[in-house]
């Protein structure tokens, strides 16, 4: 499979690994948004989060747990962004989940995306609308 993490992680492209177990690597992100910032992912081949047996997600939720506090003082940011771009709209380019962790210092000058306003009818509408599909 032509995948750039798989690659990695069966050790035929280098990195700069700071973590790995029997499920689970992490290694820092090749073009980091702030010092620090690393890249948490399951050693198996998944697409996406929906894609990710429930028990695998579990076990990437606890390494992030387990490596945010090094990272945190590896790197002098208390504070840090985890996020999954999940799908090509989102921002994916790797197509192999990936969670990503950012570090995060006061003045960095990253800011969060825009929020709109939208008119009450229409968050009421949204809602119901999510409610009745949830399975
Ligand atoms: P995404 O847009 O969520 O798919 O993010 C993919 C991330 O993988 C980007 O932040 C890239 O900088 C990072 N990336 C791509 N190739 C490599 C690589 N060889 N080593 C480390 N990080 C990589």
């Amino acid at each position: 499979m032509d995948c750039v993490f798989c690659k990695i992680i069966q050790g035929e492209l280098p990195c700069h690994k700071i973590y790995e177990d029997k499920r689970v690597i992490s290694f820092l992100d090749i073009n980091p948004i702030n010092k620090g910032h690393v890249l948490i992912l399951p050693k198996d081949h998944y697409l996406n989060l929906m894609d990710t047996p429930p028990d695998l997600l579990k076990d990437l939720i606890v390494a992030v747990q387990k490596l945010a506090p090094a990272i945190s003082e590896g790197v002098g940011a208390k504070d840090f962004n985890l996020g999954v771009n999940n799908g090509p709209a989102s921002g994916q380019i790797v197509a192999h989940l990936h969670f990503h962790l950012i570090p995060r210092f006061l003045t960095d000058n990253l800011y969060p995306w825009p929020g709109k306003t939208l008119a009450d009818d229409e968050m009421k509408r949204i809602a119901e609308n999510i409610k009745k599909l949830i399975v």
